[in-house]
């Protein structure tokens, strides 16, 4: 409305009524949007804001020196009594904020009021297997529709007007264990010009295949699968393309005994990209964290009388880069190979640059905080160019430790790409008759140094934002055999504190060097992502409510606000008519409290919850 010249009474008349209407000629977003989200600061349109997942915004109204003054603008409430675990980042356009919430739902809400403009709720079947909670994510956002994927295994596009369905979609057997709880992301092929909707399953923990998908945005079809277990065929236009990596998959064990000639696990390999992607626009390549091997039990993927450390289980626990044009795997650098302890590789991988220190050289890089505790910085270039494929760790520029007290490896070797195990933390098998092995002590546990809250990168300071935890678990193997629809784990464990004073560990890391700028303690988990600005702030959230902003060089917590229930989503921010606003979600659930064990314990004294922040500065 800024080009619009106001001195026409008529115009002006003529210019209210179009505004009061509610029908209003809504704008569409376009690629050109999408792609640009990162620089244009009135919009949110991606998961990660931007196709680099930095999660940084160019807006600096809300500074280190005016952020004592953020205020509530309003709280919008998810409403009902489904008011658990509410993870989701929130988009905006044209005004408008879309937020999914626990259970499948999706609003649309005025983004200066808070006013709902559409609700619109997934009819779930009673059935749902979701291993970690009913959590939604977050959506995806083009042409005239909003996206986002159902705990049934399903994909729905609404019109983003009026909330209405245009297209549902069925694309994995929820009764086996298939879900999905991440946000779908929009690329567009950069050879034949095509947009797509690019998103993963979940379900590792009940021994599904996990798979990425691209479907057409407008009809909901499939255009490519890729299976991330070795071996497994992936699609292309209806048909069978390629397998994933060598189609004898050498990197899982072979058992003459079974009808597909290898060991069981491989038939329920896990793998699954639950997460967010990020895109490679200049190599149109999709990067993908891939999730845990199935099951958690090591020797079940392991030649007897061999070491884990021989059978990789490929392509789980990894970053994969995929050609957006066929879904053909292009690189993978493995986390943990052979993961034995659930470390899975899902959470964020941020792509960034940055000079060479030593030869001044431009390095095109992704970084990737792991639950294993380490945190990867690999050169994107040679994963795009087959360095990384088939598989070889020759990409790996650094691994640093971003959390105190890892027991499972004593670094990685830069040479090689690979971890130095140690040995005694693969948990030793149940001896013979037995039902359980001997409990070992882990850390970090299974819900990571860090887990899904996704890290931000400021290019500002160059550093990276790490919402970790300090923790561990006590770890044990448990027989398992496969049946369709139950936990397929192999494992028991209980999780405990590591530090009697603290368990959250905010943490700022140079990708440079490794080395730990600040650091802020906080008593409970936590479990929101960061999000940075060019105003020099970090904003998150915590377990016990507030939503805080902390000075980015620094580590100085500079404001919060207590929420009412614990912030366990992803903070967003942007600008309307002039005034820039930071919202959030809240609303306590997760893993946390469902697998956590002493942490269980620590946080049932958080509500639930089921709301919408939006804040501000008072006006002057
Ligand atoms: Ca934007
Ligand atoms: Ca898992």
């Amino acid at each position: 409305m800024k080009t619009f010249s106001l001195k026409n009474p008529a115009l002006c008349i003529a210019l209210g009524a179009l505004l009061a209407s509610p029908a209003h000629a809504a704008k569409t977003v376009s690629w050109e949007d999408i792609v640009n989200d990162d620089k244009t600061t009135g919009d949110v349109l991606t998961y990660g804001l931007g196709m680099k997942a930095q999660r940084h915004s160019p807006l600096k109204q809300i500074n280190t020196k005016t952020v004592s003054a953020l205020s509530p603008a309003w709280s919008y409430s998810f409403g009902g009594e489904k008011q658990r675990g509410q993870q989701g980042q929130a988009l905006v356009h044209d005004g408008i904020i879309y937020i999914t919430a626990s259970y499948s739902r999706m609003y649309a809400v005025e983004a200066k009021t808070g006013k709902r403009l559409w609700s619109y709720e997934h009819r779930l079947p009673d059935d749902i297997r979701p291993c970690c909670d009913v959590v939604n994510r977050g959506a995806a956002i083009y042409g005239d529709k909003v996206y986002f994927g159902t705990l049934d295994a399903g994909m729905v596009a609404l019109n983003k007007d009026t909330g209405k369905v245009v297209w549902s979609k069925k694309w994995g057997d929820h009764k086996i264990g298939y879900t999905m709880t991440g946000a779908p992301f929009v690329v567009k092929d950069q050879k034949s010009g095509r947009v797509m909707l690019v998103h993963g399953s979940s379900g590792d923990e009940f021994g599904v295949i996990g798979y990425l998908f691209a479907r057409d945005v407008d009809t909901g079809e499939e255009i490519w699968a890729r299976p991330m277990v070795e071996g497994h065929m992936g699609r292309l236009n209806g048909k069978d393309s390629t397998p994933t990596g060598d189609a004898k998959a050498p990197s899982w064990p072979d058992d003459p005994s079974s009808p597909t000639g290898k060991v069981e696990a491989w038939s329920h390999g896990g793998g699954a990209p639950w997460q967010t992607a990020s895109f490679d626009v200049e190599q149109n390549m999709v990067v993908i964290g891939t999730g845990n091997p199935a099951p958690w039990n090591t020797w079940k993927r392991t030649k007897e009388g061999d070491s884990p450390s021989k059978w990789p289980s490929l392509f789980t626990s990894g970053q994969a880069y995929v050609d957006a044009s066929n879904g053909e795997l292009k690189g993978f650098f493995s986390h943990t190979p052979n993961d034995a302890w659930d470390f899975s590789g899902n959470n964020s991988v941020l792509l960034f640059e940055y000079k060479d220190p030593k030869t001044g050289k431009l390095v095109k890089a992704s970084a990737h905080a792991d639950r294993n505790g380490y945190f990867f910085v690999t050169d994107r270039e040679k994963l795009a160019t087959g360095a990384g494929y088939p598989w070889k760790q020759t990409a790996l520029i650094g691994a640093w430790p971003f959390v105190d007290g890892i027991t499972w490896t004593k670094g990685f070797d830069l040479k090689t790409g690979m971890p130095n195990v140690v040995e005694s933390q693969y948990p030793p098998k149940p001896k013979a008759g037995e039902e359980k092995g001997e409990s070992i002590f882990v850390s970090p546990p299974f819900l990571g140094g860090t887990n899904w809250m996704p890290m931000s990168y400021s290019p500002v300071t160059e550093l990276f934002y790490i919402p970790g935890n300090h923790w561990a678990m006590d770890y044990w193997t448990e027989n398992v055999t496969y049946k369709a629809g139950a936990a397929y784990l192999g494992q028991g464990f209980r999780i405990k504190k590591l530090f009697d004073d603290h368990v959250g560990t905010l943490r700022a890391i140079d990708p440079k060097t490794g080395k730990i700028a600040w650091e802020h303690k906080e008593q409970f988990p936590l479990w929101a992502g960061t999000l940075t600005t060019a105003g020099g702030l970090l904003f998150t959230g915590t377990s016990d409510g507030y939503v805080k902003a902390f000075d980015a060089r620094t580590g100085k917590e500079m404001w919060k606000f207590q929420t009412g229930s614990g912030v366990v989503s992803v903070p967003i921010t942007w600008e309307q008519d002039g005034e820039q606003y930071v919202g959030i979600a809240s609303g306590y659930g997760g893993a946390v409290p469902l697998w956590g064990g002493d942490m269980a314990e620590l946080t049932k004294q958080v509500n639930q919850g089921g709301s919408f922040w939006a804040f501000k500065l008072p006006k002057r």
